[in-house]
């Protein structure tokens, strides 16, 4: 497929990727370009320019991003996908810190009335103020031109109002794309299928038919280089209040009137704005807090947070929170979310566990519904059904449970197809905002009402002296972990 048009009507489109030297840009958004122009998502006049400090000529830039390319995407890169990305590209060194960063990239852009520039400011925040007052200085923030963000956006409401509102000078929202990559997963995006394209589920989807929800992102690597920053912010910053809410938010809304970008983001904020505070009085009960001690993790040995930092510290890097929606659909019916990092396997998923039926006439052997969302390792969605044992038995009726699968990869496999390539999330997220879709990004509303409950949960944790419990790496958390929700009769993690 190839694209002749620009994605804004006769104008050409400029991808300007502020800090394309950096990690973020290596590992995730040049291969995502790479494989959007090998798919032939980008219009065949989309110029890319890469902008940092370090003047290091677009010939070593790009040779840098060929490697990087080539090592994430491996055997699923076409021959001449380098040379065509490498054809879009132009390194222009800029500093924020300099009043000409503005002037210095309009003068690379050129008529800049007939372009179509969407920015990726993929630099530390705190560089997102000075960057939009070049670019609005410098007359280059005019509509269409729009930007994407990354997290963190701030590490409290006061903060992210900061952030936000400094980007706003420049972009109005509807042209502020904030990213959050687990929006761009697959099957992420399945969830909205699932629940808005099947008439199944929605008669069920609610307290009277399902007893709890466990949402887990479990990572087995450490916080590694980026101790300096994790230090600052902990798991409840780093993951709950973005990637784990969002998932919440996609499990619990109510079905959006369309499939428009606002549709969807009303009703995400109407679940955030109905989540019940946690305050001193619970955060006990509804709360666990860990930090990973010695111990071995990934296949190696860990020293331990403290060690590895080299000084004590009061932040989490295991977060458990039970977390209740006080509306009509899911009163009753807790959300049990975790996060951490050194325990024992990397995987993302959500457990969607039904009430067992109201009377078995099968005895105990009935086992209740429950629909299994995996996100990783692999992408994955089963409904475990109760069937009829096959075969006669002196008894009578037997029961099994067997899991009804949606895998899309292994529905390939069955009819001996190749199953489509993985996309990096990021692929999704860049290609609707080169088409201006907001969907899939996080509107500012919603930024701050996840901020609001989560500075709540903070601020009770200070105000009780709740200090994170020590958990060895490798394992599954802290005792309080499991505690929060075997509290509750029945119901343990899905480990
Ligand atoms: P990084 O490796 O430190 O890269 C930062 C980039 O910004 C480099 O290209 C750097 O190049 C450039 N830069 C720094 N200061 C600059 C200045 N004054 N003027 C112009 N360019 C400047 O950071 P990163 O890990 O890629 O992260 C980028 C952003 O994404 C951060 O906000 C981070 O929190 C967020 N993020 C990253 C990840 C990840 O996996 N890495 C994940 C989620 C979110 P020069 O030094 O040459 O200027």
């Amino acid at each position: 497929m190839s694209v002749s048009s620009a994605g804004n009507g006769a104008r050409q489109q400029v991808f300007v990727l502020v800090g394309g030297t950096g990690d973020l840009a290596m590992r995730m958004l040049w291969p995502s370009l790479a494989m959007l122009d090998q798919d032939g998502f980008l219009s065949d006049d989309l110029r890319i320019i890469s902008v940092a400090r370090e003047d290091c000529g677009t010939e070593v830039c790009v040779d840098r991003i060929g490697t990087a390319v080539t090592k994430r995407i491996g055997d699923a890169l076409e021959p001449d996908t380098l040379a065509r990305l490498r054809k879009r590209i132009v390194h222009v060194a800029l500093d924020a810190a300099h009043d000409d960063w503005g002037a210095k990239l309009k003068a690379e852009l050129g008529d800049i009335d007939r372009l179509d520039i969407v920015y990726f400011l993929s630099v530390s925040p705190s560089l997102f103020k000075p960057i939009c007052e070049h670019i609005e200085r410098a007359g280059l923030n005019k509509a269409p031109n729009r930007v994407i963000i990354e997290k963190p956006i701030g590490r409290d409401l006061a903060t992210s109002k900061i952030i936000n509102d400094s980007v706003a000078h420049a972009f109005d929202e509807a042209r502020t794309f904030r990213i959050d990559h687990y929006l761009g997963k697959e099957t992420v995006q399945n969830l909205i299928a699932l629940r808005f394209g099947n008439i199944v589920f929605e008669p069920l989807w609610n307290a009277q038919s399902i007893d709890h929800i466990q949402i887990t992102i479990a990572e087995t690597v450490g916080v590694g280089e980026r101790l300096g920053y994790y230090d600052e912010y902990g798991a409840i910053r780093d993951m709950l209040q973005n990637h784990l809410l969002q998932l919440l938010c996609l499990l619990a809304m109510e079905p959006p009137a369309a499939l428009s970008s606002d549709a969807l983001r009303d009703e995400k904020v109407k679940v955030l704005k109905s989540l019940k505070p946690i305050t001193a009085e619970n955060v006990l009960t509804h709360t666990a807090r860990g930090q990973y001690g010695p111990g071995f993790a990934d296949g190696h040995p860990v020293a331990g947070y403290e060690a590895e930092k080299g000084s004590p510290s009061n932040t989490e890097t295991f977060v458990a929170i039970k977390a209740e929606i006080a509306n009509w659909r899911w009163a009753g019916t807790p959300i049990y979310m975790r996060t951490g990092k050194c325990l024992p396997s990397r995987s993302t998923e959500i457990v969607v566990q039904f009430k067992p039926l109201p009377h078995s006439i099968f005895g105990p052997e009935a086992v209740a519904n429950r629909l299994l969302i995996r996100l990783q390792p692999d992408e994955d969605i089963s409904l475990t059904l109760m069937n009829k044992a096959p075969g006669l038995t002196a008894e009578g009726m037997h029961l099994q449970s067997l899991d009804l699968s949606l895998s899309l990869v292994k529905a390939f496999d069955s009819n001996g197809d190749k199953p489509p390539r993985r996309r990096i999330a990021y692929e999704r997220l860049i290609l609707d905002a080169l088409n201006g879709n907001n969907a899939q990004f996080v509107r500012r509303d919603e930024v701050e009402a996840a901020w609001n409950w989560v500075d709540g949960i903070v601020k009770a944790w200070t105000d009780t002296h709740m200090k994170p419990q020590m958990y060895p790496a490798g394992t599954f958390g802290p005792v309080s972990g499991y505690r929060l929700i075997e509290r509750d009769e029945g119901r343990t993690w899905n480990d």
